[in-house]
Formats: structure tokens, C-alpha cells, sequence
């Protein structure tokens, strides 16, 4: 990763000598702004591109459901046999394996470790999948906070995002690290690093029927159905606004308690 704590002046040359390692896109909001944030290398990027994509070509493959499950040795072996996913490189897979191993506080994330193992398996018998959402959720207390929700709230309350495995989270960090154009600190700002979230073990996200994307935005602390799940007892709020893990306000994340 190239770092850029001493750039203070755009035009001097420390900061021109570090632009020459990333993409131009990157180079020009760089000399155009003086950012702390952590880049992409311009070698990173290439990996980057080349992995979201193989990625989504295996969630194509094995069905949206499924690719909240799916193990890394399970994804690369998926590649590995079928031509029109195409085999991980070695380096690909060296990129995954950084991204899921490296520490997270230099890019202002804090939260703690959920997963140590990048191939976390989650097995069928410990999951139920929630009818007509295309998620899953762990079953005891999670599944049970879920139907109760349900009742207290109402039923325009739906599951928009339940058990991630390690995969399924790296291929959102990634598309995320691939919006925010190569910029690692701000798109950990918006979703937990592979190994880092929550939905691998416990928490789930629900937003209300109909509302698409904007579930996933402040808008959602403003509805009614906010309001009533703040009176609940038996569920929690991850990530409250000036959160210490670093991460956004997110009203939308249920912590299971
Ligand atoms: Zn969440």
C-alpha cells in the first residue's frame, strides 16, 4: 500500500514520486487534494479490478444465496473447474489473502477480529434461509430476534443482508474499494474488512420493503420502524453514530446481543 501522511504542498515532489506509482485517475485527485487516506498501488489496482470481477463471476455461478456461504477454498476450487470463471492467479490470491490478514487501524478501522481463519467454514445445519430475501441467518438467537422483530415492528420490515462468509464479505470490500477508486481508508469507513464484520458470526440488516439502496442510508433512522426497534430490548445497535470502531452510522445493523 503507498502511504501519503507528509504531503502537504500538491505540486512538491515527494508527493509527484508517490503519484507515479498509482493509476492516473488516482494521481490526479491526489495532487488535487492533501490526503492522509491510503491508495491502491497502481499494481493493486490491476489486482483488484481482475479479482472483483472473478468474483462476481462466481457468485453468478453458484447463485446469490449460496455465495453468502461459500468458504475461499470452496471459491477457488469453483474457479479452478469452470472455464468461465477462470482460475485465481497466484498473485490474485496473495492480494485476498493481504487484504484479509493485514491490520486494519492503519486505514482507520478498529473494530475487532470476528474471523481468524480466511477459510471460515459455515455449515447449512447452523443457518436457515429466509424465504424471499436471498439471506441467511444463524439460527438460536439471531433467527429468533429476526421473527421477533418481525412481530414488534411489522411486517414491512424485511431481511436485506444476514450471515456473510469471508468471501461473500471480501467481494463487497473489494467492489466498495474498487467505488471509492482505489481509496482503502474511505471505503473502510462503509463496510468492514473481510475479516472484521459481524455478519460471519452473528449480525444481520434489515430495512423496509420496497426501499431498495436507501435501506442502506441515514434516511433509514428517520422511519418509523427505526423508531420502534430502538424500544427493543433484545437487540443492540453496532454501529451508533461516532462509533469507536470507525465505521459510519449505520441504523440498519442489528447487533445480535
Ligand atoms: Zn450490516
Amino acid at each position: 500500500m503507498v502511504k501519503f501522511l507528509d504531503i502537504i504542498s500538491p505540486m512538491n515532489r515527494r508527493n509527484f514520486l508517490a503519484c507515479a506509482t498509482l493509476t492516473p485517475i488516482f494521481a490526479n485527485e491526489l495532487m488535487a487534494s492533501n490526503t492522509k487516506d491510503i491508495y491502491l498501488s497502481k499494481e493493486e489496482w490491476v489486482l483488484l479490478v481482475s479479482v472483483n470481477t472473478r468474483l462476481k463471476r462466481v457468485k453468478r455461478y453458484v447463485g446469490f444465496a449460496n455465495f453468502n456461504l461459500l468458504s475461499f477454498n470452496d471459491t477457488l476450487f469453483y474457479a479452478r473447474n469452470y472455464r468461465k470463471i477462470g482460475a485465481f492467479t497466484k498473485k490474485e490470491i496473495a492480494f485476498m489473502d493481504k487484504l484479509f490478514h493485514e491490520d486494519q487501524s492503519q486505514y482507520g478501522f478498529y473494530g475487532p477480529k470476528t474471523c481468524e481463519n480466511i477459510n471460515n467454514k459455515i455449515s447449512r445445519k447452523d443457518v436457515k434461509k429466509i424465504s424471499y430475501t436471498g439471506h441467511f441467518l444463524f439460527k438460536g438467537k439471531a433467527q429468533n430476534d429476526y421473527e421477533n422483530l418481525k412481530k414488534d415492528v411489522g411486517n414491512t420490515i424485511i431481511l436485506t443482508s444476514g450471515v456473510r462468509n469471508v468471501v461473500k464479505q471480501l467481494s463487497l470490500y473489494i467492489n466498495k474499494i474498487y467505488n471509492c477508486r482505489g481509496n482503502i481508508t474511505k471505503a473502510s469507513i462503509s463496510i468492514a474488512p473481510p475479516a472484521y464484520s459481524y455478519h460471519t458470526i452473528s449480525d444481520f440488516d434489515v430495512g423496509i420493503k420496497g426501499w431498495g439502496y436507501k435501506n442502506f442510508t441515514a434516511d433509514f433512522a428517520s422511519t418509523y420502524e427505526f423508531s420502534k426497534m430502538q424500544k427493543l430490548d433484545y437487540i443492540g445497535m453496532r454501529y451508533n453514530k461516532n462509533n469507536k470502531d470507525g465505521v459510519r452510522f449505520e441504523p440498519w445493523h442489528v447487533e445480535v446481543i
